[in-house]
């Protein structure tokens, strides 16, 4: 309990009690009205200064929640040394950065009641500017090199799980609403890239992921029957929360939020074409 509290509390008591005091006075031995008021009205005026809050934060209410409804993850596209640089000097930022060092560190940049600016032009189940609600988490990773990704490290991963669960718990973030650089902002961003180990971390139970055994059966009937048209896919792509155009059409923006999904729940092939496994997960996914 901070000091200030504490201090708020005991004005507030000795101001109570000196005015009960007061009145059990006046039950004793009554006093003139005229000297009464007088002296209920300094009581009330001495050491009130409109200038200065006297703010009583002894009682707090109980329906209120956290401001954080998402948490979105990226790579830093760079080493240690220039992420911490440019995420704590330049005109962008995060919550959180975790290196890649032997013995990942995380840095806090920003505290989780204020924003950082992270997700830029960004949507998830309709809710845009992103960064007005959610933590950044940032890793330190080279992305995409000469069409090549780097692995993350199972330390960073570990660690990373930690500090999610941390978060989660804190702010009962929904699983659907952890989420990519990649899903938010599919038209621009592929962070955290293909080899980010979205299953892994399903697996001990963050963020969301897709029933195997309902996907397998729908893959069998898409493949019997034929797959859906490109209306059926952006509803659907709609429904899990990705911002996608509703043309009918498999246009390019189209694709990229296809390839986005992929990366993400099928990353030995994202290339933005609706086959019958994707479309399968897309069906299976919650
Ligand atoms: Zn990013």
């Amino acid at each position: 309990m901070n000091t200030a509290t504490v201090e708020q509390r005991e004005t507030k008591r000795d101001r109570g009690s000196f005015l009960a005091s007061m009145r059990r006075e006046r039950r004793r031995s009554p006093l003139s009205p005229g000297l009464a008021a007088l002296l209920l009205a300094m009581a009330g005026c001495s050491g009130y200064d409109p200038g200065k809050l006297d703010i009583d934060r002894s009682i707090q209410a109980k329906s209120q929640s956290s401001r954080v409804d998402f948490i979105v993850l990226h790579y830093t596209s760079a080493d240690n040394e220039t992420s911490l640089r440019i995420l704590s000097e330049g005109n962008v930022s995060s919550h959180y950065l975790i290196t890649d060092h032997p013995r990942p560190r995380v840095y806090q940049l920003v505290d989780e009641s204020r924003r950082a600016w992270h997700a830029g032009a960004s949507s998830w189940y309709g809710r845009s500017g992103v960064n007005s609600g959610s933590i950044g988490v940032e890793v330190v990773n080279p992305g995409k090199r000469d069409e090549t990704w780097s692995a993350y490290s199972p330390r960073q991963i570990a660690t990373l799980a930690t500090l999610l669960r941390d978060l989660i718990s804190r702010h009962q973030v929904k699983p659907q609403n952890i989420v990519g650089h990649s899903d938010i902002a599919p038209q621009r961003k592929i962070d955290p890239g293909p080899l980010f180990p979205w299953k892994k971390l399903a697996d001990e139970g963050i963020g969301r992921w897709y029933d195997e055994a309902a996907a397998q059966r729908y893959e069998r009937d898409f493949q019997a029957n034929g797959l859906p048209d490109a209306a059926w896919v952006q509803q659907e792509l709609g429904r899990v929360g990705y911002e996608v155009p509703r043309s009918g059409l498999l246009d390019p923006a189209t694709r990229n939020v296809i390839a986005a999904f992929q990366m993400r729940y099928r990353p030995e092939l994202f290339d933005g074409m609706p086959d019958a496994r994707t479309l399968a997960i897309l069906k299976a996914l919650p």
